[in-house]
């Protein structure tokens, strides 16, 4: 059978530099564990545009269409701030997410325990947390028509629709329940049904998809605002949550920043699966290029390798393997590696990118 396909586009600023790590540790899965890819790499952001005038070819967009996973680092600086809209780095992110229907958005909260300490939050509110919010990516009030500014009578009015349709729930739902299925079994729904008639038929369809196709699952429902307080008081209470792409947007960022620093965050992006049922898949770190550190070796690897884990979790159905990574990674943490965003207070000797994605292999290797 052939080898599972990743097409890596590594992109700007830190994004080459995360990614070089990441590459050592896709080599130690074919070394170690015989899990081979057929990798491709390709030009996303500043880099495809300084090469060829477009933040994404089409024949990069075709590469995407084709393989089994996207691992991309991330887009965007300074240098391009004064391009044309059109032909913006983040752009090329953004056609990516659009022509490959991703629609589910996957943003895992999950606090190491050597880092429960850098929480905003107590301790024990966040130690051993892990969850994960499911946002709808491709619809709702960031898309819905009508839209815009315009004056009525003396007066400017700004309009934005929120707008569902019962297939775009339904799916989004389903990959809820899909994914509870591979972790604690457990989905709550958020919306607004109290105020908002795209609330109240989110919370029909999920109910529907829920008796219809996945009664085993346990499903609660709790409006979002009360969930954004939930999330902050007790967050263990939950395992997936399913919500739309404004509350998701929200709601994921707070649930992300309970466990610490932007330089460990990974994120899926999943759409409709493909002929041989793996879902169209991108996997990003959800930091961005930051230029302030680029070139330094000062960049946290550890969301991009983490990206990597999700892949080989939701698309190559290697949830130990993911596993094995994850505990790597714990155990770096746990034996006191700290690149600079890690640091805080404690004062201590940082490591380097490259320095952290050593210890993550040596931690791989200690793991057979
Ligand atoms: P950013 O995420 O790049 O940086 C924010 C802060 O976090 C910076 O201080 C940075 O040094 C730090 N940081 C981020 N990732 C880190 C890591 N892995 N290790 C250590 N520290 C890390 O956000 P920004 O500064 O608002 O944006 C910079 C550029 O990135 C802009 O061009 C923006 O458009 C782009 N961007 C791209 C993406 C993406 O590719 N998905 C996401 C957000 C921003």
């Amino acid at each position: 059978m052939a080898n599972p396909s990743l097409l890596i586009l590594a992109g700007d600023g830190i994004g080459p530099e995360v990614m070089d790590e990441v590459k050592k540790v896709i080599g130690w899965f074919g070394d170690k564990r015989g899990l081979e890819f057929d990798v491709s790499e390709d030009l996303v952001g500043g880099c495809a545009y300084d090469a060829h005038g477009t933040p994404l070819t089409d024949a990069t967009m075709e590469k995407a269409q084709q393989v089994d996973a996207v691992l991309l680092g991330a887009v965007g600086g300074p240098k391009y701030d004064d391009l044309d809209f059109s032909v913006k780095p983040e752009r090329g992110l953004l056609r990516l997410r659009k022509e490959m229907d991703l629609y589910a958005n996957l943003r895992p909260a999950q606090c190491f325990d050597a880092l429960a300490d850098f929480s905003s939050l107590k301790r024990d509110v966040v130690a051993g947390l892990d969850i994960m919010i499911i946002r709808e990516l491709t619809s709702g009030v960031y898309f819905g028509e009508p839209r815009g500014i315009h004056t009525e009578g003396n007066e400017r009015v700004g309009i934005n629709t929120q707008r569902y349709t019962e297939s775009e729930i339904a799916r989004v739902a389903r990959s809820a329940f899909e994914l509870a299925r591979k972790r604690s079994n457990k989905v709550c729904s958020m919306e607004k049904a109290n105020v908002m008639e795209s609330g109240v038929l989110w919370r029909q369809v999920v109910t529907e998809v829920h008796e219809r196709e996945y009664p085993d699952v346990e499903l609660s429902h709790m409006y979002a605002d009360a969930g954004a307080m939930q999330l902050c008081r007790w967050p263990k209470q939950f395992d997936v949550i399913v919500t739309d792409n404004l509350f998701g947007d929200l709601l994921s960022d707070a649930a992300a920043m309970l466990t610490g620093s932007l330089g460990m965050l990974p994120s899926a992006s999943l759409g409709a699966p493909m002929a041989n049922g793996r879902p169209k898949a991108l996997y990003e770190p959800v930091h961005g290029s930051a230029p302030d550190i680029a070139g330094q070796g000062k960049a946290n690897p550890i969301a991009c390798v983490l990206s990597f884990a999700m892949a080989l979790r939701y698309s190559f159905d290697k949830g130990d393997e993911a596993t094995r990574l994850e505990d790597a990674v714990n155990t770096v943490l746990a034996d006191g590696y700290r690149t600079p965003d890690l640091l805080g207070e404690e004062g201590k000797d940082p490591v380097t990118t490259k320095q952290m994605g050593d210890a993550i292999v040596a931690a791989l290797d200690a793991s057979l």
